[in-house]
């Protein structure tokens, strides 16, 4: 089970996240929705201490840390306990595919060169790319790097994986295959914080919808609640406006 409580983040004067608070199942699949600039891409940003939050707690895990104040350790025990899949794909430049997936599991995980090779190779197989093991990232199409990004997550058998619009960085073509990618990893019960806007996506893959709009999440509930049922006029308005 993972919780957020009472996150607060500020850029300068800007309030980017109010007060937020969500709990996430273990095996859940939570969508964060909402208008640009609303603070999605921040909050999953805070999980995973790419950036500081001034306020709020986290649990992973029966872990908890305080997310302003956390000390090295905690923020090292925390990261691996999750992984993410960035909208640029976040691949080192000079490192290979494999090499992209190994560095992690040798470096953070202690995973024996030998193992972290074996578990590159399965997951490289897995999302179709071990013919391009050798190949650097920019000899591949920014779907096939998101293919590694989303292979470098799973390798990592983290508690969450944490997507932040995993597909909005690639030509539409190359949406669908990803999307389904990540339909996969779901299926194998990966908990998963996924900030998208692609709602067919949403509707179909989401174990909860959490609608946030100016730094607060406004409701949560199931898919259908969501789409069909939108309680709070601010979400009747955001769905007008994009469906
Ligand atoms: P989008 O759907 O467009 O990606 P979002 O809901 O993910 O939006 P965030 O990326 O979290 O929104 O940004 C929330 C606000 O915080 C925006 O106004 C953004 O300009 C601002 N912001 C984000 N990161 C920084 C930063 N490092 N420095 C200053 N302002 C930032």
């Amino acid at each position: 089970m993972i919780e957020i409580k009472n996150v607060k983040k500020n850029f300068g004067k800007l309030e980017v996240l109010k007060d937020v608070s969500l709990k996430v199942d273990k095996g859940d699949v939570v969508v964060l929705l909402g208008p640009s600039g609303s603070g999605k891409t921040t909050l999953l940003r805070c999980i995973n201490f790419l950036e500081q939050a001034d306020e709020g707690m986290l649990t992973i895990d029966n872990q908890t840390v305080n997310l302003h104040t956390a000390s090295s350790k905690e923020k090292l025990q925390i990261r691996k306990k999750t992984a993410f899949v960035f909208q640029n794909y976040g691949l080192f430049q000079n490192k290979t595919a494999l090499q992209n997936i190994t560095e992690g599991l040798i470096t953070a995980r202690k995973v024996s060169t030998k193992e972290a090779i074996k578990k590159a190779e399965e997951v490289l197989a897995w999302v179709g790319m071990l013919d391009k093991k050798d190949y650097y990232p920019s000899q591949l199409s920014g779907g096939q790097q998101q293919r590694i990004g989303i292979a470098r997550a799973v390798a990592l058998d983290p508690d969450v994986i944490l997507f932040d619009e995993p597909t909005s960085a690639l030509d539409p073509e190359l949406i669908g295959e990803i999307l389904t990618l990540i339909r996969n990893v779901a299926k194998k019960g990966i908990t998963m914080i996924v900030v998208t806007h692609e709602m067919s996506f949403a509707q179909e893959v989401a174990s909860k919808v959490v609608f946030m709009a100016d730094g607060v999440v406004v409701e949560s509930g199931t898919p259908k609640e969501i789409f069909y049922t939108p309680k709070e006029e601010r979400t009747k308005k955001f769905l007008e406006r994009i469906l």
